[in-house]
């Protein structure tokens, strides 16, 4: 089947109220992870016999391919691959190879913790999968395991990293989520540790996102700040985007010797060219990550049949049209009404897709 996007696909791409067109989808396969991130599923609120999702409330591949065959006639060309951990679900190469042979969709990528990444990356990489993330906020096994809680496990972390070089894909990008008296301390070992192993080190700043963790303003550290680091030891330039709504800058070590990314969401927000809408393993669309209210299209996906496709695409049309987030520009910039979206409801990342 072809790839290529027709004119009639072309003709139907959304926008919305802020001009903004639908390109990206982040598809969550399950809210369960074997690790307990500090910043995300903390243990204490996350312990054993906490009520995850219902199995049979999870989106089977199928409906997930449904779901994406309607979006990428509106636009969609990027998946995601996200959960929580997306390599709990069994066969994720099969849904790999299905998504890439919808119409439209040109690049299928991953983002994992690693820990199960070994054993399936030959097969990832065998269904055509675009790209790997592995996240990983430090290689100081002390602080990893901190940081990770349950399950740990930096070894075999780090064995899934080597695995997916060693089965090709290029680059694998690792993501550093940084935390300051966490894991700051080690901004200079993990893009040395980056560069010895052919990564490309993109360092996250710490989000207010969901409601659960414990952010604070004083665990924040701006990209500006380890972008000097950085380039006081090893000196970097800056690369020009490579596509409209690319969340993270870029730079390039002057050696030669790798890339190195910043995704700044908390300094400088991008949620003017942000063309991104997330599918919750249960079935909900959200245009934001700080979004407290999503649409639900798996009772489309289970109804009547002959109409579905149609409801789909009607739904999702009208959901965009009247989007109109932009969260971490309203954080920084108009305070009431961002303080007013904190005391909504929100949707943590590991359920609505990270
Ligand atoms: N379990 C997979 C993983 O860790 O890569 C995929 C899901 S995880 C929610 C996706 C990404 O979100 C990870 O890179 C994680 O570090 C990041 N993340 C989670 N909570 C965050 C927060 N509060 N601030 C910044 N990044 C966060
Ligand atoms: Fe799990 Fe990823 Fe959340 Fe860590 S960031 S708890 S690995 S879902
Ligand atoms: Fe996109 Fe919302 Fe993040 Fe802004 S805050 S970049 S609109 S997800």
């Amino acid at each position: 089947m072809s790839n290529v996007r027709t004119e009639d696909d072309r003709r139907t791409a959304i926008t919305d109220r802020l001009g903004r067109p639908l390109r990206d989808l982040r598809v969550s396969l399950t809210d369960e992870c074997n690790f307990r991130c500090t910043y995300c599923m903390p243990e204490e609120l996350y312990g054993e016999g906490y009520p995850f999702l219902n199995p049979a409330s999870l989106l089977t591949f199928e409906e997930i391919g449904n779901v994406v065959r309607q979006l990428a006639t509106l636009g969609v060309e990027k998946v995601k691959i996200t959960g929580g951990e997306p390599l709990l679900r069994p066969g994720v190469h099969n849904l790999v190879s299905d998504l890439l042979s919808i119409p439209g969709i040109r690049d299928v990528g991953l983002i994992t913790n690693g820990f199960h990444l070994a054993g399936v990356a030959e097969r990832l990489r065998d269904a055509g999968l675009s790209r790997v993330t592995v996240s990983l906020d430090s290689i100081v096994p002390e602080t990893f395991d901190r940081i990770v809680g349950r399950g740990g496990g930096l070894e075999r972390v780090v064995s899934g990293l080597r695995r997916a070089r060693q089965v090709g894909f290029d680059p694998v990008k690792v993501n550093m989520v940084v935390q300051r008296g966490v894991n700051d301390g080690e901004i200079l070992e993990m893009a040395q540790f980056a560069r010895d192993e052919g990564l490309e080190l993109r360092f996250i700043e710490y989000m207010d996102v969901g409601r659960r963790n414990e952010y604070h303003d004083s665990l924040l550290v701006p990209s500006a700040e380890i972008r000097d680091a950085i380039d006081a030891r090893d000196p970097i330039r800056a690369v020009d985007p490579q596509y409209y709504g690319e969340v993270a800058d870029t730079y390039e070590y002057l050696d030669g010797a790798g890339r190195i990314g910043f995704i700044s969401s908390m300094t400088q927000p991008f949620c003017g060219t942000c063309t991104r809408l997330r599918l919750s393993a249960d079935g909900k669309l959200y245009r934001c990550l700080f979004s407290g209210i999503g649409l639900d299209v798996r009772n489309i996906l289970r109804d009547d049949v002959a109409e579905r496709d149609d409801r789909l695409n009607a739904a999702v049309r009208r959901f965009w049209g009247i989007r109109e987030d932009r969260y971490s520009e309203l954080r920084g910039s108009d305070r009431d009404a961002a303080a007013g979206s904190r005391r909504h409801e929100r949707v943590e990342m590991y359920r609505m897709g990270g």
